[in-house]
């Protein structure tokens, strides 16, 4: 299958997808493009993709380099280490999705002061409860959200982000994501709730979710 007709196949799903929520329920694609090349990034632009998203700061830096001449958004979404806050502050990305400590939110914004930017970020929330992935604890999450808001004048949050939780049973995927949208729900002012990968993006939609992170289903076999 060529890109286009792989995109067409997963745009057709999330429409499926957000029309069974509502008509008025819109949904974003953020192509993840971590394992693919610039080559492959090109094409799925050619087929109509504008939002790419990265893990680590140092691809998302040569990618957004090489790219330089397109029209693109790039969104972090990796765990991001100390170390790499100046890097990616100089990235400049559109949104960073993995925003997950305080004590990394001061950094960062400190980082972002001086250098007179503003980024807009989403605060990551471990759902799922699993010691692999990183985020917030749910319980922690409102509280967390507030702080960074009122402490970081440099850091816009706009919304929340879950990886949804690592197993079959799709009653568990679910709860993950129904934790999350929830904690959105609660917060004023959020507009962006990114759950949704390609093997559950359908039931994080259904679940509320309004941006999806499909990488493996858009650029593999
Ligand atoms: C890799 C990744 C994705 C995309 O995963 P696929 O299963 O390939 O669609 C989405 N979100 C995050 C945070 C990722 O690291």
């Amino acid at each position: 299958m060529n890109y286009k007709d792989k995109m067409d196949t997963v745009i057709q799903k999330i429409e499926d997808a957000r029309i069974s929520v509502s008509e008025h329920h819109v949904v974003k694609l953020i192509a993840v493009s971590k394992y693919s090349t610039v080559q492959e990034i090109k094409a799925m632009y050619n087929a109509g993709q504008r939002a790419f998203g990265e893990n680590k700061v140092q691809d998302l830096i040569v990618k957004e380099n090489e790219l330089e001449d397109f029209p693109l958004e790039w969104h972090f979404i990796g765990h991001l280490q100390k170390n790499k806050i100046k890097h990616l502050v100089k990235a400049n990305p559109f949104l960073i999705q993995s925003l997950d400590n305080i004590a990394l939110a001061l950094q960062l914004d400190k980082h972002l002061q001086a250098n007179q930017q503003q980024v807009d970020a989403l605060l990551q929330i471990n759902s799922a409860n699993e010691i692999t992935k990183s985020g917030v604890a749910p319980e922690q999450a409102l509280d967390i959200y507030d702080e960074i808001s009122q402490r970081c004048n440099s850091i816009n949050l706009k919304g929340v982000m879950s990886i949804g939780a690592h197993t079959d049973d799709t009653k568990i995927i679910q709860q993950s994501f129904e934790i999350t949208h929830n904690i959105y729900s609660k917060i004023n002012g959020a507009t962006i709730c990114s759950m949704g990968m390609s093997h559950d993006f359908e039931l994080a939609i259904k679940c509320g979710s309004n941006m999806v992170r499909i990488g493996s289903m858009l650029f593999q076999d």
